[in-house]
């Protein structure tokens, strides 16, 4: 195995002192209170790495801290950017804690590099050592990575938190993961030269010259302050910084400028991956709505999951639904129902929540576009004269207008 050695360090918090140190080389190698590890949602690591953690401690106690650890979590418990804690203090490791990170994926990154040092804060840990999130095997950006873990400490910071954390090492085998991670937190380093490439069909990476607007409407900061990329919105060129024009589009269902509203992107909701939606003619049935003959019926299927960090209780599991709608066989009709399938790709139709009818606990629900649901009267159906006016209102208030639907 190659040595490990630090490639550079810089003072991170002034008082108490808190150093962040960068290391081409293994995590194995380093002594600190507390290691960081990828593992896969059945919290298993690497299997080089387990075998070398079996091979250097007491191997019976490091199988039982593992075993322990999931015998209280069963399969399909744990989500994505969990953080989840082995106590390896009886294994005779250099350790007191193994910090397992579950699939921190580009997608689970944050909250992943937030869990870290909410645990580090809550176990009281002095020194931790990190391997560069995802930048392996789930090829997460190593500067967007870094970014994230930046942010992170540096909001825990802010919040008063990591008072006893003395020295965090940032370990990987990739030289060039780890000089991207020097890049970012290097305060000197103003332009980075590999780019994020998200987003980069709505966003122009901008250089510091290029700055033109002063500050970032999103969080008020000089855009100029060096500490963070810079983004602007291609359609309309304003500007923001990169991370926090990531949150803000994250976080809200219609994509729109901050500062001019323009529309950067389609909206996007957070209707459970997988939904299906089918439509059929029915001319047969004896039924005609609204003047049409016959009427549309639309099939909405939604499967049961986990819910997403955007949903009321991530990482829990949620059950799913299939839901009947109806539409007029009209020329009406049959634009509300192209309308409706616009916001079924942008997830919209459905979101996870508990039901007001029921009182059912993480079901599947309706998402503020409401349809009929049944052929006959009452408020779910028909007749109603103004129900195509009044979906097609809620529709465009989620973004959804006919001009998308002509392309
Ligand atoms: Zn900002
Ligand atoms: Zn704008």
């Amino acid at each position: 195995m190659k040595s490990t050695s630090k490639l550079g360090s810089m003072t991170f918090r002034k008082d108490p002192e808190l150093t962040v140190s960068f290391y081409d080389g293994s995590i194995l190698d380093t002594e600190v209170d507390a290691i960081v590890l990828s593992a896969s949602k059945e919290l298993r690591i690497n299997e080089e790495i387990y075998k070398e953690l079996i091979k250097r401690g007491n191997s019976s106690a490091i199988k039982n801290a593992f075993a322990v650890v999931r015998s209280v979590r069963p399969p399909g418990s744990i989500h994505g950017g969990a953080i989840i804690v082995v106590n390896v203090e009886s294994c005779d490791l250099s350790w007191k804690n193994l910090l397992l990170a579950v699939e921190p994926d580009s997608f689970h990154v944050t909250m992943a590099c937030k869990g870290l040092f909410d645990t580090v804060h809550d176990l009281g840990l002095t020194s931790i050592a990190t391997i560069g999130f995802g930048c392996g095997s789930l090829k997460v950006d190593s500067k967007k990575a870094a970014l994230k873990l930046k942010e992170a400490i540096k909001q825990q910071i802010e919040d008063g938190k990591l008072d006893k954390l003395k020295e965090i090492g940032i370990v990987d085998r990739s030289c060039s993961v780890i000089k991207d991670f020097m890049a970012v937190f290097e305060l000197k380093v103003d332009i980075p030269e590999v780019k994020p490439n998200d987003d980069s069909s709505i966003l122009d990476f901008i250089t510091l010259d290029q700055v033109n607007d002063d500050v970032c409407v999103i969080c008020l900061g000089e855009l100029s302050d060096k500490s963070h990329f810079v983004v602007a919105i291609k359609k309309c060129n304003h500007m923001f910084h990169h991370n926090c024009f990531e949150s803000y589009s994250n976080q809200t269902t219609l994509k729109r400028c901050p500062t001019c509203q323009v529309f950067f992107a389609l909206p996007e909701g957070n209707m459970p991956r997988g939904s299906t939606m089918a439509h059929h003619v029915i001319t047969n049935g004896g039924i005609n709505l609204e003047g049409g003959r016959g009427y549309i019926s639309i099939d909405y299927s939604v499967p049961s999951g986990i819910q997403e960090a955007t949903h009321l209780r991530p990482g829990v599991p949620f059950h799913g639904t299939h839901r009947q709608a109806y539409l007029p066989n009209t020329p009406e009709g049959h634009k509300v129902l192209k309308l409706l399938e616009k916001a079924f790709e942008c997830r919209l139709t459905f979101t996870v929540g508990d039901s007001i009818t029921s009182g059912a606990q993480n079901v599947a629900v309706w998402n503020n576009i409401h349809h009929k649901t049944t052929l006959h009267g009452g408020s779910f159906g028909y007749p109603d004269a103004d129900y195509l006016l009044r979906v097609t209102e809620e529709l465009r208030a989620a973004g959804i207008t006919e001009d998308m639907t002509n392309k």
